[in-house]
């Protein structure tokens, strides 16, 4: 088989206003971006208010091993076999970031013959969006400082400053910094951090805001440090609101591209889901759930981080309801949650899987929570064997689960047939019931427990001495009726890398919160969990180059 950038490459693409006319976009609404990419205009926006909404499902999955699942390989396979049968259907992904694109993980275009494309331009710069909120964030971050350093007329208090810079970049050395060193004219010396683009906070609202008058209120809400008296400073307060609003005008407006098959996909935002809420924009979603009868969308990591945010932060602040959840598994990783080693995936282990399969057990109970209906899909592996398969299969169905193969990574929307009838036939004849998991007014250490409890699988939650102290002042401002956002690995159900499957008799540890009062959402850090990645010992940008004639190799 190809390299995803072979396959890609060898895609006979359509210019960008032939597949917006798929969705009744017309050609006067899209703002291009070169022949392939297009962002969808505000005219298209408000021509749309009262337009009525398609069905909208989730793509999900169990814990992943670090090369990922298949979530978005499935979801673009999907919307491939959903326009194969006819319907008027698109994909509503995230932007992927440079971090994983040069890290470990690879980008975040899809896989196999199920990618979207131009696969180079998306997992690189695209259209600028994460260029502009970087530069949003660490204008305001510039603004405080200055402020600071020109007399500091709010009295902020220069040990408790939120805003952190931020740069969409794995880059460990910047976890712990001193800016401002030098003389007078430098500014004041303080211990800092940058997070990476992808968990800043800027981001968060990007992708949560409505249109351009939420984006200004969430901005201008933003708290980007403390007085000494213990009283918020904003955004709004440092008069910072306007510029930023400026830069990310553009980056609020969806982009159009196309998959394989020449159907339409709306890339748009690109928070993580285990440092951040882990959804592709409200704008986009809404945008796509009006142009399209309809709209697959995926959330980060597993459904322990992705799900559960996507519905108790983006579909609670944004009334938008899902109609289904497609829970993706695969044997490698089931295998893997069984503790069969990175290594020897590739090897039928009938054991490792049966050991591991609860951890689909407990996301399929997880997802039934949110009154959603589940369609679990194995995505096959061409390493996977028969008797693997057909546990796999046997294991959902006893439990009254609707099972499908997908094939999307071998036979593009031609292997994701099975799962677009299985789906269609989910949003026609089981209705779906969602609710979110806490309510608004529960006290904020309750809702972190609940999902702690109810979706971990923890006996309790622990607070250190930092997360005590946040979430009182939270409270004390009034914003405990905020969702919270769990920062927490990927790997595991629990707060601990280690402990794979479906584990048991474990507490969660919050070590510190915050709150995103723009965003509207408080984030818990539990365990280890850290808001800058590091890079590994070989990372992909090693392997990453370009030819003389500007042919790109090693992207993946
Ligand atoms: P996720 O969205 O869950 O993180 P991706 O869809 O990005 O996962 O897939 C992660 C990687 O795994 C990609 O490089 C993709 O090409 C590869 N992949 C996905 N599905 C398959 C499959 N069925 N067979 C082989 N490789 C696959
Ligand atoms: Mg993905």
């Amino acid at each position: 088989m190809k390299a995803d950038i072979e396959i890609a490459r060898d895609c006979r693409m359509k210019p960008i206003a032939e597949v917006a006319r798929v969705l009744d976009i017309p050609e006067d609404d899209l703002e291009l971006y070169g022949k392939y990419k297009a962002k969808l205009s505000d005219t298209l926006w408000n021509k749309l208010a009262h337009a009525p909404l398609g069905k909208l499902v989730l793509v999900t999955a169990i814990n992943p091993t670090p090369a990922g699942e298949g979530k978005t390989t499935v979801t673009v396979g999907l919307g491939q076999a959903l326009s194969r049968l006819g319907k008027r259907a698109t994909v509503a992904l995230r932007e992927p970031s440079l971090g994983p694109c040069f890290g470990i993980k690879g980008g975040a275009s899809g896989g196999g013959y199920a990618q979207v494309v131009p696969m180079e331009e998306l997992n690189l710069h695209f259209t600028g969006d994460f260029h502009a909120i970087t530069s949003a964030n660490n204008l305001l971050a510039a603004l405080l400082d200055n402020h600071i350093h020109q007399g500091n007329a709010l009295g902020i208090d220069s040990k408790q400053i939120v805003i952190k810079r931020c740069l969409d970049m794995n880059d460990r050395v910047l976890r712990n910094i001193v800016v401002g060193l030098g003389g007078k004219a430098d500014g004041v010396v303080r211990e800092d951090r940058f997070v990476i683009s992808v968990a800043s906070e800027i981001m968060a609202i990007l992708c949560l805001a409505g249109d351009l008058a939420d984006l200004k209120r969430m901005l201008g809400n933003m708290i980007v440090a403390w007085r000494y008296d213990g009283s918020p400073v904003t955004t709004a307060d440092l008069g910072a609101t306007g510029a930023l609003a400026v830069l990310l005008k553009d980056a609020l407006k969806p982009n159009l591209v196309q998959t394989l098959e020449n159907s339409p996909a709306i890339v748009h935002g690109g928070p993580f889901a285990n440092i951040a809420h882990g959804c592709n924009s409200v704008r986009a979603t809404r945008l796509a759930l009006k142009l399209a009868d309809v709209v697959v969308t995926e959330a980060g990591f597993g459904a322990d981080l992705g799900a559960e945010k996507f519905f108790d932060i983006k579909c609670r602040k944004s009334g938008l309801k899902p109609d289904a959840v497609v829970l993706v598994a695969t044997v490698r990783a089931l295998k893997y949650n069984g503790g069969a080693a990175k290594s020897e995936l590739a090897v039928e282990n009938l054991a490792a899987l049966e050991r591991g399969i609860v951890n689909l057990g407990k996301h399929i109970e997880n997802l039934q929570k949110f009154g959603v209906p589940v369609v679990v899909t194995l995505n096959a592996f061409v390493t996977d064997t028969p008797a693997e398969q057909a546990l796999i299969s046997d294991y959902c169905r006893a439990r009254g689960c609707e099972v499908v193969l997908t094939e999307v990574w071998e036979k593009g929307g031609e292997g994701g047939m099975a799962l677009a009838r299985s789906v269609l036939n989910t949003l026609e004849n089981r209705p779906s019931d969602f609710r979110v998991l806490y309510p608004d007014a529960m006290p904020l250490e309750d809702k972190i427990a609940t999902i702690a409890r109810e979706i971990y699988g923890a006996d309790g939650v622990t607070f250190g001495p930092a997360a005590q102290k946040a979430l009182k002042k939270i409270s004390d401002v009034g914003m405990a009726s905020f969702p919270v956002c769990i920062a927490k690995t990927q790997y595991s159900l629990s707060d601990d890398p280690k402990k794979l499957g479906r584990p048991e008799g474990f507490t969660v540890h919050i070590r510190d919160a915050y709150v995103a009062a723009g965003a509207g959402f408080v984030v818990a850090l539990a365990g280890d969990i850290m808001t800058m990645p590091g890079l590994p010992k070989t990372p992909a940008a090693l392997g990453i180059d370009i030819d003389d004639n500007g042919l790109i190799s090693g992207l993946f």
